[in-house]
């Protein structure tokens, strides 16, 4: 296997934060991106990603910010105006106001790399398995089809999501130990929401499940402590909602994730050396909404801007420039245990403050 060619920058991963940064960093460097997915040419369909799809007002912003709308093909109905939060132990329930645009997640990942790949090179099929750091950068190794391919770079970026291969290989693969597993279930032909729900009950998690309607389908998902036997406490939700009268049948789609939630110091990581991670890879996720698009689009941000006077000291200006965002997800962890407390949100829900008041209708409720 011969080393082929030089990269200024390696980037593992063409979700959100890889495809971004590739796209910001443009022409002004060589840029090479490896995703997984695509390129597949076994006829086996690309596995969807496990996301419920909504952008929140940040990451709406941050689209303002890179001057960016969203696509119609990027769009799934309906559009969202409202989250209904259920405490399914209590029975309580709120309809809140909130501005979520709904999307399907496979589609938006493949606009952001579209435009990447207008200043990029995108290998698709491509799976990162190591990289050898020495005097003049790094050698980073892929496979594509099960054959090794080995680049040279200057600097490798780790945007390839929570259970991050980079990462592991930075710092060891004890590093990252995502604390909590997402299981989804799409269910087809499903009527029975016209909003975002959130659901709580402590017996299933201490953070929180959720359904999303998506043209047509439900979506069913949940983030559950790995360490609790996450697939029984899902079976716990289901068997919840049905005796709350939902008809759920069969899904016709399971998938799950890792999600390394930032409560607790260490899950936040920005790289060293040669290799920068950005995204989930560096444990910028919301730990209060799971929300990570703003996270991804920040993050991106950040590294091109510190990369902007060269390579020499990134470390320093990304840490810096990212020293807000930190700040932010200290805040939000700082206030999981109110947010969480389940005597609390009942008090919240009791009282509904800031609540919507619903006047439901026959067509309302089946929409
Ligand atoms: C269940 C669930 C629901 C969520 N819902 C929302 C939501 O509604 N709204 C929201 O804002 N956020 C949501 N999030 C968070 C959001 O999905 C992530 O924060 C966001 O996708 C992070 O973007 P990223 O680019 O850092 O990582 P990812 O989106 O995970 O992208 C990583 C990329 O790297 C690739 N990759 C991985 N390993 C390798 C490898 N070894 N070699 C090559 N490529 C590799 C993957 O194929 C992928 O394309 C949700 C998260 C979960 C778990």
């Amino acid at each position: 296997m011969s080393v082929e060619q030089r990269f200024d920058v390696v980037i593992i991963g063409g979700g959100p934060a890889g495809s971004t940064l590739a796209r910001l960093l443009g022409t002004s460097r060589s840029v090479l991106v490896v995703e997984r997915s695509g390129g597949d040419t076994a006829g086996r369909p690309q596995a969807q990603k496990c996301c419920g799809g909504l952008l929140d007002p940040d990451a709406q912003r941050m689209l303002a910010t890179f001057g960016l709308g969203v696509p119609r093909q990027v769009l799934v109905g309906p559009q969202l105006f409202a989250v209904r939060a259920v405490d399914l132990a209590s029975g309580l329930e709120r309809h809140y106001q909130r501005h979520y645009v709904n999307i399907d997640r496979g589609a938006m990942d493949e606009w952001l790399l579209s435009l990447a790949a207008r200043s990029a090179t995108v290998a698709r099929g491509a799976t990162f398995r190591t990289f050898r750091p020495d005097k003049d950068g790094l050698t980073v190794r892929y496979t594509v089809g099960g054959q090794p391919v080995e680049v040279r770079a200057g600097l490798l970026v780790g945007a390839d999501g929570a259970w991050s291969a980079v990462r592991r290989a930075l710092r060891g693969s004890s590093s990252q130990r995502p604390d909590y597993v997402a299981i989804q279930e799409w269910y087809p032909n499903h009527t029975v929401s016209s909003c975002f729900e959130a659901l709580f009950h402590p017996a299933v998690t201490d953070f929180y499940a959720w359904t999303i309607p998506k043209d047509g389908k439900l979506i069913l998902g949940a983030a559950l402590p790995a360490d609790k036997d996450p697939a029984a406490r899902f079976e716990l939700l289901k068997r919840l909602l049905v005796e709350r009268g939902w008809e759920l049948g069969a899904p016709a789609l399971r998938h799950g994730t890792h999600l390394a939630r930032p409560s607790r110091p260490g899950v936040v990581d920005l790289g060293a050396g040669t290799v920068a991670l950005v995204g989930e890879a560096a444990g910028l996720i919301s730990p209060s909404s799971a929300e990570g698009f703003s996270y991804a689009f920040r993050s991106a941000l950040s590294l091109a801007q510190a990369l902007g006077p060269g390579q020499d000291g990134w470390l320093g200006r990304y840490t810096a420039a990212n020293a807000r965002l930190r700040a932010e997800l200290a805040v939000k962890a700082l206030k999981l245990p109110v947010m969480y407390q389940p005597w609390l949100r009942r008090l919240a829900l009791a009282s509904g403050a800031l609540s919507v008041d619903r006047v439901d209708t026959p067509i309302s409720r089946s929409q």
